[in-house]
């Protein structure tokens, strides 16, 4: 048998049949494959942040889920939504005015710069070239467009399962070159927002967070003061990370709220008046998600057995260890009728692909399940449905429901 995560705390205080906000996993699961969001569970999420970090916005990365109905629900819990693509942005703007939106991400087309520039949208730049041509077409439109600079930062996120700064990239600007860009984008009459610095993604130390997040707030104030330019923003990232595999404990945010609470209340003159924001996706969302796909069969082979479900990689792909991960680890899963009942057979859960990359569950410990049975595969809020490739082999896609 091999360990798997653990259920977040909000489904391993059940026990006998699953529920998601309230409702039986199998009342949920009359078409399967699903995946269910629990908006109490976001807002829980939403309400922690606000008690450890008084200060600071939260915005919402909606690339962990783009989900129209979810983001009508998650806008009101938080300041701004960062988008990646001229679709998140028009998804965006349905649910927030354009002055809570920033856009990030490289190689904006020209089309994309025009929505954002036409909507008051901050665009996020990611090297001179944007910037020029964000200038050149807010000048063709007689609109100054919302420019911040996104930079490459020099720090990175220690311990962090996607490092995004340190390194050469195709994300922001340099921090050497970033102030001469600053000064550039204002003498050429953009609305200068700020700074946008991002380090990395699923982190779980609060130690690391803690010192990127004061090496960031470090370097704002430097670039700020050597661009002369005070910000009027700085995103300082996010990179709260979930505790996805066994072994791994959830963010200690309280402790990353009040170091980071310490080090705004000192902070250099320069980003006095600044506003900070942290914009998190995952940490926000991936708890509130269950993915319940249904067994089609129920096969041995070799001495293993198998319980061939109606779901797999299709909807779920990190759940099968194939989207950033490098070593193949489970995520949490249970048998809904008996969610945290004793894991006395060893099976694995595949998927109805026909490659043997589908596996939801690599040997797991489960109460002894049959055809029919629901499996509850969690953490299916972030990266699950909008992250996989739904068109490969051709089934359906799956059902997304918000409850709660
Ligand atoms: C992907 C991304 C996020 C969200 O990452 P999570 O790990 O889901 O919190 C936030 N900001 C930027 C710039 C991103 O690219």
């Amino acid at each position: 048998m091999k360990p798997m995560g653990a259920l977040p705390a909000e489904f391993a205080a059940q026990s006998g049949m699953l529920t998601i906000a309230g409702t039986a996993a199998e009342a949920w699961a009359a078409e399967t494959p699903v995946f269910v969001y629990d908006m109490g569970i976001v807002a829980a999420r939403a309400n922690r942040f606000r008690a450890a970090f008084p200060d600071v916005d939260l915005h919402y990365a909606i690339k962990a889920n783009p989900l129209p109905t979810l983001l009508e629900r998650i806008a009101p819990l938080v300041d701004g939504l960062d988008v990646a693509s001229g679709g998140e942005l028009e998804k965006a703007l349905a649910v927030k005015p354009a002055g809570a939106i920033s856009f990030a991400g490289p190689g904006k087309r020209d089309g994309e710069l025009i929505g954002a520039i036409r909507s008051g949208a901050t665009l996020n730049v990611e090297s001179e070239g944007e910037a020029e041509r964000a200038l050149r077409l807010g000048e063709e439109l007689g609109v100054a467009p919302r420019l911040a600079v996104r930079v490459n930062p020099d720090v990175e996120l220690r311990g962090s399962g996607m490092k995004m700064g340190g390194r050469p990239s195709p994300f922001g600007v340099d921090a050497a070159r970033a102030a001469a860009l600053v000064r550039r984008v204002v003498a050429d009459g953009a609305d200068w927002r700020g700074f946008h610095i991002y380090a990395g993604s699923q982190a779980l130390d609060a130690g690391a967070i803690v010192e990127t997040q004061a090496a960031t707030l470090a370097l704002a104030a430097r670039l700020a003061d050597e661009a002369g330019e005070a910000p009027p923003l700085v995103n300082l990232g996010g990179g709260f990370g979930v505790p996805y595999f066994a072994g791994d404990a959830s963010l200690d945010v309280e402790r990353v709220g009040a170091a980071l609470g310490e080090a705004l209340a000192q902070r250099p003159a320069v980003l006095r008046e600044a506003r900070f924001a942290i914009e998190l996706g995952r940490w926000l969302v991936a708890e509130a998600g269950v993915y319940l796909t249904r067994v089609v069969d129920r096969k041995e082979s070799q001495g293993e057995t198998f319980l061939v479900t109606d779901g797999g990689l299709n909807h779920q792909l990190a759940a099968s260890g194939n989207f950033g991960t490098v070593v193949r680890r489970n995520y949490p899963l249970a048998l809904a009728r008996d969610v945290t009942g004793e894991g006395r057979e060893t099976v694995s859960v595949v998927g109805p692909l026909c490659t043997p990359l589908d596996r939801l569950g690599d040997r797991v410990g489960l109460p002894p399940a049959e055809v029919g049975d629901v499996i509850a595969v969690f953490l299916a809020g972030a990266y699950g449905a909008s992250a996989s490739p739904a068109g490969f082999l051709g089934h359906p896609p799956a059902l997304e429901v918000v409850a709660g």
